[in-house]
């Protein structure tokens, strides 16, 4: 009978002894000197021989009973030897390990699919389905849970409302006539700082210090015009609801829907430091210039008004925190050539608006 060399391990101690190995027809016998010089002798019954590890490339061991496992570490002649003693036990071992290895590879790649479409739903399924709701929001609900932001904001910041400019700037939005059927309430608010924004619901938020940036009347048409582009798209409900619905989720599947609430209020706070994408700006840029030209009022104002609070950011970053007119402030430079691009493609003379000029001068001339 052919004896093996093998490395013999009890599993009770890491000690690895040399023993001889011999096949018979249902069992291994292992032969091995203790630490005391004393013969022992192991039987590996057939049926104990655990078959996972079997055939594959695991460092050539076998294992055999329950834990912990008793080892053989034995080169390739024993494996050759073993297949041939018991050549069933070869067979189920090797599709063991198959099996197992495809499971592990089918775990693996569950594992992937369900990160990828956690992500997914993460960043992309749920803001986009919560995008989708808040479009069929009816406009009035917009407006009541506008107004709530609206008098939260007010009185959050303490701001100092102008009423005689809110009045005028007012007027001046309606002689635009460029609202398409959504109710517009502007304010202006007594605040050295070039900023404006767009609440839902129609709450517009115009900055006493951007006024005063402006040099022409179509600067002022080009900044409402965009924050009107913001209403009419509803970027802000639409915003709030992208970044609440993971919030939301979260809260329903924890059960925290108290938290939720919160966060909502929170979030109302936020909205002058709201930012949108640089696809949101683009598309109110764009809505912005066809409104304009399509009422004759040349679009060239929302050029000015870049160029001059870039060059009133860039100059004093510390007193004027980012406007929303500029959130996407890298992109701005691409901003403008949009706009020079479209003036460009369509060379026109727009008339001398005098009921907007003389708008215009009384706004300027107010509180002076
Ligand atoms: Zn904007």
């Amino acid at each position: 009978m052919d004896k093996f060399q093998v490395k013999y391990s009890t599993g009770q101690t890491s000690r690895l002894y040399d023993a001889e190995a011999s096949f018979y027809p249902h069992k291994i016998t292992l032969n091995y000197l203790d630490e005391n010089g004393i013969l022992c002798t192991v039987d590996w019954e057939k049926e104990k021989i655990n078959s996972t590890r079997y055939g594959a490339s695991f460092n050539n061991s076998l294992t055999y009973g329950d834990f912990p496992f008793q080892t053989i570490n034995a080169d390739e002649t024993f494996f050759k030897a073993l297949k041939t003693a018991f050549p069933q036990l070869a067979a189920t071992d090797s599709t063991a390990v198959l099996i197992k290895k495809k499971t592990w590879q089918t775990i693996f790649l569950s594992l992937i699919l369900v990160a990828i479409f956690t992500a997914s739903c993460y960043f992309y399924f749920i803001p986009a389905l919560a995008d989708n709701l808040a479009q069929t929001i009816p406009y009035e609900y917009e407006e009541m849970l506008g107004e709530q932001v609206y008098d939260r904001n007010m009185a959050a910041f303490n701001f100092d409302i102008n009423e005689e400019k809110t009045k005028l700037v007012n007027e001046y939005f309606k002689n635009l006539h460029i609202a398409d059927g959504k109710t517009v309430h502007i304010t202006v608010v007594d605040y050295d700082e070039a900023n404006a924004f767009a609440m839902p619901g129609g709450y517009i938020v115009l900055f006493s210090g951007l006024l005063d940036q402006m040099r022409h009347h179509e600067e002022l048409a080009g900044v409402l015009a965009h924050e009107y582009a913001h209403v009419h798209y509803r970027h802000s409900l639409r915003s709030m609801a992208r970044s609440l619905a993971n919030y939301a989720v979260i809260s329903l599947i924890i059960g925290d829907v108290s938290g939720l609430a919160g966060i909502i209020v929170e979030n109302a706070d936020n909205v002058r430091s709201l930012q949108y994408s640089r696809q949101l700006e683009v598309e109110a840029d764009n809505y912005a210039f066809d409104a304009l030209d399509s009422q004759g009022i040349s679009p060239q104002g929302i050029i000015w008004l870049f160029e001059s609070l870039s060059a009133a950011h860039e100059k004093n970053d510390v007193q004027i925190s980012v406007p929303e007119f500029l959130s996407t402030h890298p992109d701005t430079q691409k901003r403008i050539e949009n706009i020079e691009t479209q003036l460009k493609e369509n060379p026109k003379k727009y008339p001398n608006n005098e009921r907007l000029q003389r708008s215009w001068k009384v706004i300027k001339a107010e509180g002076k």
